[in-house]
């Protein structure tokens, strides 16, 4: 790649630089890997990082791109002494040419520092401390700009919460070291911390980690929702009356031995009295001293009754799990099936599907699912934790779209949070942090200024339009789900909506919405887009995405079986009625009807059929509806790929749905961390597939949109320009991200690593190369 002399830096440095903290392991590294980044994308010889030693008198070398290694950790210098102690001194950034002649300059032998032509120096500050400074060196003589003087300024900043954040780290590390010393030694005093359990609650602070699916940080209280059991409810723990919990927990008990004995003597009438066994067993755990202890013991701690049943039940889940013997292990489900009745008779109606929380809170889950997303009020969201799920699983994707930040596979996260702890959920290095200390909470809400700061510097791509450097268009779109999408989807400056899930809002419902509701609510999106376009999908539920109203028989392979466009056909008066309203809607603004999961020739003109009844069905009514709404098909099953060209004369535009077509086409579970290695969207079957969709409508003159989770990674989405899209759909806070990285990629440049990527055979191979590519990028603010 030729050198530009005055090439610029700036966001995707920015963004690169928090990958890189991802992937490194300590700070030494991650400043290694910043060094390194730093000089290649300025076109410099020399980058230096100096930090503060704890004297904080002395700047000592810690990382150096460019100087010997052997200079690093040696070389000192005290602030005021040398080029770079000035820059720390004086508080400002120092540029200046031929630094030999400076009379500031001091020579250090160990760095084998020859002779440079310029240096820039920028200081590093945690809020008016001095930390460090950063140091650019070139060998032929340079000047640098206003501009990159102060898109390092950003890149220091950057630098310095990283060092601010990994000391905290540090210093958490040893805090905990210390604090399981001290319960060790109590443990030995009192000989009493027998268990793991103990040793960790003794332990004052926590850190959790997991996958990051939507960036960010939150700090609030801790909303524990916790589906498995059957609790509908957010346990609200506030004011717990101990008393009244120890005597509901009484009452529900004895409810539920009742209803046991009762079951026992009913099965044994109706089947056998073997069959019935094992309800003796289960009225047996119910009479369980120890069982029953455990409970109090949680509710003595002033929890409610509900969250001491759900996590004593969980412990005891947990215990039966791991037996080695396989009829223990099942007595899991039993635990499991007694939880849920003890549960019922505790809070009354264990099925009632509403769910509030009271004040804004971290919402932790073993799994949130799409319609406990629907039901809840996402302003009050801050963050969301699960134990389980994965970056593509449907309630992750709406808070994505909400742009709500977001940690999944955290494990252990329910056993070590109880309601209302303090959490910070780091959303950017995947931490999270259990009553922090205060040091710590206040430096995280440091952080949260600067990343509002952050979001309000993107603000200015809203109304830009998304073009390559050398002026491509591109088109980008939202996803959206919920009619509190809109607003987020306008906000990112979205052209229009490539998707819109309909099923959303059928969850938060208790029945199927009338044809005249769902014209009202289609009509609305149509409208708040004012004469842009909004693709809606018909139903697309079954699979992770289910109504409290229908529910689809217990399936073994639910993504395999009867969801999505399939229930809709077989279920013609719910299909046709909200294909009638989205027509209707089409009256408003330029509308798209777009069918799911489509398989074959027959299903699409079975859905065809469907559209041309509900056409003449408005006729005959004489209600109001648009003619011309194109319809166009999801392709995301293999078949339909290879059926493109089929396809492409009976409809009218595509949409990519890389989310579902990763999964059959690598046969791996979109929700199924076990397997997320195998989901792979860089796979080079994938990448082929869809270069030969977009070729094959690009032929047949058939617009093609991508509206999947992979176009909101940048490098995926160089590719995904290379290969010829120009249509996406994404979750609408990755936007102005995308149309920052455009800034600073030509079409050329996609193109021809587009090229390159096509001869490679495995995505290892393609994601170094992409990684290379990384350090290439060069953009401008
Ligand atoms: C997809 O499968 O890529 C898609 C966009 O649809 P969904 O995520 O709703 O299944
Ligand atoms: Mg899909």
């Amino acid at each position: 790649m030729p050198r530009k002399p005055n090439s610029k830096i700036g966001i995707t440095t920015l963004e690169d630089i928090s990958a890189l903290i991802l992937q490194s392991h300590d700070l030494d590294e991650t400043l290694r890997n910043i060094v390194t980044l730093v000089a290649k994308r300025t076109h410099t010889d020399v980058c230096s990082i100096y930090l503060l030693d704890a004297d904080n008198e002395t700047l000592r070398l810690q990382a150096s791109k460019g100087l010997s290694r052997k200079a690093v950790g040696k070389v000192t210098l005290r602030i005021g002494e040398g080029l770079t102690g000035m820059a720390a001194q004086k508080r400002h950034s120092i540029a200046i040419e031929e630094p030999q002649e400076h009379p500031s300059y001091r020579y250090f032998k160990e760095t084998g520092e020859e002779r440079f032509h310029s240096c820039l120096g920028i200081p590093l500050f945690d809020r008016s401390n001095p930390l460090g400074v950063i140091v650019l060196q070139t060998r032929e003589p340079r000047q640098f700009s206003k501009e990159e003087i102060s898109a390092l300024s950003t890149i220091a900043f950057q630098i310095t919460s990283i060092v601010v954040n990994a000391r905290l780290l540090d210093s958490i590390h040893l805090h905990q070291e210390e604090s399981q010393r001290v319960s060790q030694a109590l443990a030995q005093a009192q000989q009493t911390l027998t268990d793991a359990e103990g040793s960790i609650e003794a332990s004052q602070q926590q850190v959790l980690s997991g996958k990051v699916a939507y960036p960010g940080v939150a700090i609030g209280p801790a909303a524990i929702l916790e589906e498995r059991l059957g609790f509908a409810d957010i346990l609200h723990e506030e004011h717990v009356d101990v008393d009244a919990e120890l005597k509901s927990l009484e009452s529900a008990l004895e409810k539920t031995c009742i209803q046991t004995i009762f079951l026992e003597k009913r099965v044994a009438e109706r089947l056998s009295e073997s069959d019935a066994a094992i309800f003796h067993t289960h009225l047996m755990i119910l009479e369980d001293r120890s069982f029953i202890k455990k409970l109090q013991d949680e509710i003595n701690k002033c929890h409610s009754a509900a969250y001491a049943l759900e996590k004593t039940v969980a412990k005891y889940i947990e215990a039966f799990q791991k037996m080695d013997d396989p009829y223990l292990r099942e007595r899991a489900a039993d635990m499991e099936d007694i939880g849920r009745r003890i549960l019922a008779n505790l809070v009354g109606n264990a099925t009632d599907q509403t769910l509030h929380l009271k004040h804004p809170s971290i919402l932790v889950a073993r799994q949130i699912l799409p319609s406990d997303m629907a039901s809840l009020d996402s302003e009050q969201i801050l963050a969301i934790i699960t134990e389980g799920g994965e970056k593509n699983a449907h309630a992750i994707i709406m808070a994505k779209s909400m742009g709500i930040p977001s940690i999944v596979a955290v494990r252990g996260a329910l056993k070590h949070i109880a309601p209302e702890d303090n959490l910070i959920a780091d959303a950017n290095t995947g931490r999270i942090y259990i009553n922090p200390l205060e040091t710590i909470k206040e430096e995280y809400e440091r952080l949260q200024v600067d990343q509002t700061r952050e979001l309000c510097r993107l603000e200015k791509y809203r109304d830009q339009p998304a073009t390559t450097s050398d002026g491509e268009r591109i088109i980008l779109r939202a996803n959206i789900g919920l009619i509190s999408d809109i607003n987020v989807a306008k906000r990112f400056g979205a052209e229009g909506v490539g998707l819109y899930r309909t099923e959303f809002p059928y969850m938060a419902r208790g029945d199927f919405p009338s044809r005249n509701d769902q014209y009202e609510l289609y009509s609305r999106v149509v409208k708040e887009f004012d004469g842009q376009p909004v693709t809606i999908r018909t139903l697309d539920i079954g699979g992770d995405k289910g109504l409290p109203y229908f529910s689809p028989p217990k399936e073994d392979n639910p993504f395999m079986g009867w969801r999505s466009v399939r229930i809709s056909l077989d279920n013609q008066d719910i299909f046709r009625t909200q294909i009638e309203a989205i027509l209707m809607a089409g009256q408003h603004g330029p509308v798209k009807l777009l069918f799911p999961m489509i398989s074959s020739m027959d299903e699409t003109r079975a859905c065809l059929e469907v559209v041309e009844e509900a056409r003449k069905n408005l006729q005959k009514e004489g209600v109001g509806f648009s003619a011309n709404v194109p319809v166009g098909v999801m392709i995301e099953v293999p078949a339909a790929v290879r059926l493109v060209s089929q396809l492409a004369n009976e409809v009218d535009f595509f949409a990519l749905g890389t989310n579902d077509l990763v999964q059959y086409l690598l046969a791996a579970d979109r929700n199924n961390p076990l397997v997320s290695k195998y989901y792979d969207p860089l796979h080079p079957a994938v990448l082929q597939v869809l270069c030969e969709v977009t070729a094959v409508a690009g032929e047949m003159g058939k617009g093609v949109s991508l509206c999947g989770e992979m176009a909101t990674d940048p490098l995926t989405f160089l590719l995904l320009i290379g290969m010829g899209l120009r249509e996406f759909s994404m979750p609408a806070p990755f936007i102005p991200r995308i149309k920052a990285f455009l800034k600073g990629v030509s079409l050329e440049m996609a193109n021809r690593h587009y090229v390159e990527i096509q001869k490679m055979d495995s995505s290892t191979q393609i994601r170094q190369y992409l990684g290379e590519v990384l350090a290439e990028v060069e953009l401008g603010y």
